[in-house]
């Protein structure tokens, strides 16, 4: 057996299917979206087509969604074109927890004068519901919360928080970067705001996404230079990567979230396995409230830069949450919110598994992975 990719949450193979409807649109169909000719409206179409696709996987209607150049972009749109469009409110709410696509734009917002409390977690990774809605106030200008963390796959409640948002006319943002495709999302009946979308967690293309922008909410473009995406994303659209969103949505679909199931058994399988199998060896997060395909395990002691790269001459591709920042790595900001001993919080890999996934991977996963544990713990004896 060749690779074995267990690294899903960072991104998954494009589906072969979504490599076939994106073909023409970089051949014959070249046509550009706004212009009036037919080839400019066989473009158009290809568009809408997806558009309804990437809507009905999330019960929204297809003018609700705007495609963007991916979650990162449609995160930053979010916090900063709901700012843009209430200009007088200055607070905005969100997690300790959240994907650099939100901290990063809130921590400039900080700096640019607004207020941002970041609600905390605890050390299962659930939200301090209770500190959220006292975070409320009148000057709230929106609350952005991702539905699933990306490192531990924990879900955060969010028809409770919609629930407390609504109630008090708050925007709510959800990132469901993570989550979209796997887990059930109806707009119709929860009341969010915004939702960022991202087409290459789902097996769709890279450099793609959308924002779902609830029909009423207040929202401001924050780049300027065209009408397209209804004024507020102007630019050409990536064609291509549009249709191959929709196709990777539409697949999504026909799988199923009921399907996630047999890859959430998967992932126990893996996890039951390295648990039983490698010393020191403890699983992050609430195992019991995750997205089905996630399970972030920290090996103590052992350093996760060291591990992914043994794990990857073994064949076996991971992820940490870890930044190396100045040759020194920093223990991920969710796990330390989760208050997880630095130690443990070092040796923290994330696996993640896809729908294509087979039972016979995740066999010759549970052999390489503790005999790279077992060799990594013998040269570091005196630290395990
Ligand atoms: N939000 C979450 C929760 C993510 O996991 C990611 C990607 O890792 C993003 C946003 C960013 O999405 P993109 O890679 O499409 O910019």
């Amino acid at each position: 057996m060749g690779l074995i990719y267990l690294d899903n949450n960072a991104t998954t193979r494009v589906a072969p299917e979504v490599a076939e409807a994106m073909m023409p649109m970089l051949g014959d169909t070249y046509g550009n979206p706004s212009s009036l000719h037919v080839a400019g409206q066989a473009a158009r179409h290809a568009i809408e087509e997806a558009r309804a696709n990437v809507a009905a996987m999330i019960g929204a209607e297809p003018r609700e969604i705007v495609f963007t150049s991916g979650g990162t972009e449609a995160d930053n749109l979010a916090l900063t074109g709901t700012l843009s469009a209430h200009a007088k409110m200055r607070h905005v709410v969100t997690t300790a927890v959240e994907h650099s696509a939100v901290i990063e734009p809130a921590r400039r917002l900080e700096r640019q004068g607004y207020r941002v409390t970041y609600v905390g977690v605890d050390a299962q990774g659930h939200l301090d519901l209770a500190a959220l809605e006292a975070a409320l106030d009148d000057d709230t200008a929106i609350v952005s919360v991702m539905h699933a963390n990306n490192e531990t796959g924990v879900l955060f409640p969010i028809e409770r928080i919609a629930e407390r948002t609504a109630a008090r006319r708050i925007p709510l943002h959800v990132d469901a970067v993570q989550t979209a495709g796997k887990l059930a999302i109806d707009v119709r009946r929860v009341p969010i705001s915004l939702i960022t979308l991202s087409a290459h967690k789902i097996h769709g293309p890279k450099g793609v996404g959308a924002l779902f922008i609830r029909r009423g909410t207040r929202i401001r473009g924050q780049i300027v230079g065209g009408h397209q995406e209804r004024d507020v994303r102007p630019g050409t659209e990536n064609v291509a990567g549009i249709v191959g969103f929709g196709a990777a949505a539409e697949l999504a679909m026909r799988f199923g979230v009921d399907s996630w199931a047999k890859v959430a058994a998967l992932r126990d399988r893996l996890e039951a396995g390295i648990l039983d199998r490698c010393r020191n060896a403890s699983v992050n997060g609430d195992r019991s409230m995750r997205i089905p395909n996630t399970t972030n395990i920290s090996f103590e002691a052992l350093e996760a830069e060291a591990i992914l790269i043994a794990l990857s001459e073994a064949g076996v591709c991971a992820s940490s949450g870890s930044a190396c920042s100045s040759g020194s790595l920093e223990p991920s900001h969710v796990l330390k919110a989760m208050g997880i001993d630095d130690r443990v919080a070092h040796g923290a890999i994330r696996f993640s598994l896809s729908r294509y996934t087979t039972p016979p991977e995740i066999d010759e996963a549970l052999v390489r992975i503790p005999a790279v544990i077992d060799r990594l713990a013998e040269l570091a004896p005196a630290r395990v």
